[in-house]
């Protein structure tokens, strides 16, 4: 399986995004470059840092370290909460850590709404976005009534939306929402951090493609329009998620993965989540 393999999906600003990528959140700042550069070595093309990961610099080394072009690779990363106040200078801290002339997409990390402060750091996104430094811009964790007053009053509207959805908690009517204000859905723990892969339903879909339970659930969430980073810090499972690209899921097993939500949030809420140090 290469890079050529996974399907590229155009967000609403024309740029194209691989709709399979890597995350590295939980991976230590010491063990990141090396299992970036196994993640580009297995395929992957895009991944998914931020600043509250600690590891930028990891994915910059990794990512120069590759020779690979810098136009075919995808980076993300993301604005710290206690960074919305000064947006565009913690984006430059994150452009320098990772080395890089211009991210590919940046996105504020969670709305925080208590601080009252997405607003204005959307200005300085849009600046960022204006002056060429990020190639898109967008949010994650942002609930429809977040989007709404977001969408109320950019000048540039945000593209993509990155939000927990896996099998047990799918989000629909918040997935929903952020397409009808034209987002891409970015489908983060897109395995439920590895718990929806115990799921019965899931392991009888798999063995009867003769796939494993990570890959039904990754060609899952490809057929199902979203755009996914699941994270491993093991090589072999780096190949496997990457191969879910070729799983071709029948109607009846998209239906039979759909009736498993369970509204089952493993991660913060985000009407409520207010960590500074993310
Ligand atoms: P995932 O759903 O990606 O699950 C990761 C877990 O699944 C790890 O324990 C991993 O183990 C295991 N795993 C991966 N592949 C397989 C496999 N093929 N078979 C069995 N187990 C497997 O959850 P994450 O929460 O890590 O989310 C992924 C990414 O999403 C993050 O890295 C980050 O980039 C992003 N994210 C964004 C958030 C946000 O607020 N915007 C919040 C949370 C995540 P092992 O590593 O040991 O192989």
């Amino acid at each position: 399986m290469t890079h050529e393999h996974v399907p590229g999906m155009d967000l609403d600003n024309g740029v194209r995004i691989p709709q399979l990528g890597y995350g590295v959140f939980q991976i230590p700042p010491e063990s990141t470059q090396e299992a970036v550069e196994g993640a580009l070595e297995a395929g992957y093309r895009h991944i998914d840092t931020a600043a509250a990961y600690q590891n930028e610099a990891a994915v910059g080394a990794a990512v120069a370290a590759s020779g690979i072009a810098r136009e075919d690779l995808f980076i993300t990363t993301k604005l710290r909460n206690g960074d919305q106040g000064r947006a565009r200078a913690a984006f430059e801290e994150s452009r320098a850590a990772l080395g890089l002339d211009r991210v590919d997409l940046y996105l504020i990390h969670w709305p925080v709404p208590s601080q009252g402060l997405f607003l204005q750091a959307w200005r300085d996104l849009e600046q960022i976005y204006s002056d060429g430094l990020a190639r898109a811009i967008g949010v994650s964790n942002f609930l429809p009534e977040h989007l709404d007053e977001l969408i109320h009053a950019a000048a540039v509207p945000p593209v993509v939306n990155q939000i927990e959805l896996h099998p047990t908690f799918q989000q629909r009517a918040l997935a929903d929402a952020s397409r009808r204000h034209g987002m891409a859905v970015e489908a983060y723990s897109p395995l439920g951090q590895s718990e929806d892969l115990e799921n019965s339903a899931v392991i009888e879909i798999s063995l009867r493609h003769g796939a494993t339970p990570a890959q039904v659930v990754l060609a899952w969430q490809l057929a199902s329009g979203n755009i996914a980073i699941p994270k491993t810090a093991t090589p072999a499972r780096m190949r496997e998620n990457l191969a879910s690209v070729s799983v071709e899921l029948t109607p009846r097993d998209m239906e039979q993965i759909n009736e498993l939500d369970a509204g089952r949030r493993l991660g913060a809420d985000p009407a409520t989540a207010s960590f500074s140090q993310y």
